[in-house]
């Protein structure tokens, strides 16, 4: 029986964001051949978006695009949302695990009182079908969950940086043969008495790079000692073309703002390589960042907790090694 996998892509401006192209490499480990993909682009300036989805494979772009989708807000988007399930019925609805995943997914499960897996990290497939891992417990668990025959549609939410971004020249959509390039089709607005309406957003990132979606991350803790202490680091992760994180301990401290904040009341980040300095390695940091690829700690004292996970440990005074690694770095 073939079936439709629909993936709700995620702005950032006006472009897609990464994690979007991540759902879609989730649906190339599902699809079939005789599978159908669809898109659904929320905003306000999709040209651009639908632009870099002109991929092999999809069958349809929706786009609802209208400047009430401007700025991220629950109740314009789920109405777009619901509209477009409704009329597509698709069997498998795969969301980035963001904060617009997170909102948004949930009200869907509720709305078609269906089952959701949240915050999978990856698929496997055997004789009973398709398996979804996921951290628990902050991290210091896995479980494997798999839908119930009752759970129609399937609702998914994607950690980022955990599945490859799916582009055409490192993959091929099992449904590529059959559809060479995706029709766009304009879903009109519903127009919901929104309750509220958001007027402005004022983002805070760490440079230009969004700490979800760095593939490194330099974070300082409250052994930066100070908001000039952040310099250093600041400097490696211009090198290394990485994003600043902070522990809610330098956060607390007043040495950089909270929308810096890796762990468990933070953000929580899967980088290829990720710098702790100054961090001592308590369990609500680590929540946020112990599933990075490889773990470098930068620490005065030996016996700091950070040591046990991570894969290379430089026991010394950050303000003598990170500018050492900057320097060595920048000859690469
Ligand atoms: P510290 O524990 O003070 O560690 C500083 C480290 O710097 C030390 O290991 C020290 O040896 C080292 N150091 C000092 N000077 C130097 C130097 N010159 N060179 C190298 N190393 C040096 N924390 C988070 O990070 N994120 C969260 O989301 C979070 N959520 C929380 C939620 C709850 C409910 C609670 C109770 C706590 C939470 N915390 C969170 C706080 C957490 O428990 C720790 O207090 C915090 O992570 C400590 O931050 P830190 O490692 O920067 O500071």
């Amino acid at each position: 029986m073939s079936c439709t996998y629909a993936v709700i892509a995620e702005m950032r401006g006006n472009q897609l964001r990464q994690v979007t192209f991540e759902a879609l490499d989730a649906v190339q480990q599902m699809a079939s051949s005789d599978d159908r993909i669809i898109v659904l682009a929320i905003g306000y300036g999709l040209q651009e978006a639908v632009l870099s989805l002109s991929i092999p494979g999809i069958a349809h772009v929706y786009c609802a695009e209208d400047e009430r989708y401007k700025y991220y807000d629950s109740e314009a988007y789920f109405s777009a949302l619901r509209a477009f399930v409704e009329q597509e019925s698709p069997e498998v609805v795969l969301f980035g695990h963001t904060a617009m995943g997170r909102d948004l997914a949930p009200m869907l499960a509720a709305h078609l009182r269906t089952g959701q897996i949240s915050d999978v990290i990856s698929i496997s497939q055997d004789t009973d079908g398709f398996a979804f891992r996921r951290p628990v417990y902050a991290g210091k668990a896995f479980e494997t969950r798999r839908f119930t025959t009752q759970s129609n549609p399937w609702i998914i939410t994607i950690r980022p940086n955990n599945f490859p971004a799916f582009t055409p020249e490192n993959g091929t959509l099992p449904t590529h043969a059959t559809v060479s390039s995706p029709a766009v089709v304009a879903l009109p607005a519903p127009a919901p008495s929104l309750r509220t309406v958001v007027r402005d957003v004022v983002t805070k990132m760490s440079g230009s790079i969004d700490l979800a979606e760095a593939k490194i991350i330099v974070s300082g803790g409250r052994g930066v000692k100070s908001a000039g202490g952040f310099k250093p680091l600041e400097q490696l992760a211009l090198v290394l073309n990485g994003a600043v994180g902070a522990s809610r301990g330098a956060c607390d401290a007043g040495y950089c703002d909270y929308a810096l904040q890796i762990g468990q009341t933070g953000k929580v980040v899967t980088p290829e390589i990720y710098f702790a300095c100054g961090i001592s390695g308590a369990i609500q940091h680590l929540a946020g960042m112990s599933q990075s690829r490889v773990i470098i700690a930068i620490n005065i004292d030996p016996e700091a907790p950070i040591f046990q996970v991570a894969d290379y440990g430089i026991v010394g005074d950050l303000f003598e090694v990170v500018p050492l690694l900057t320097t060595e770095f920048r000859k690469m």
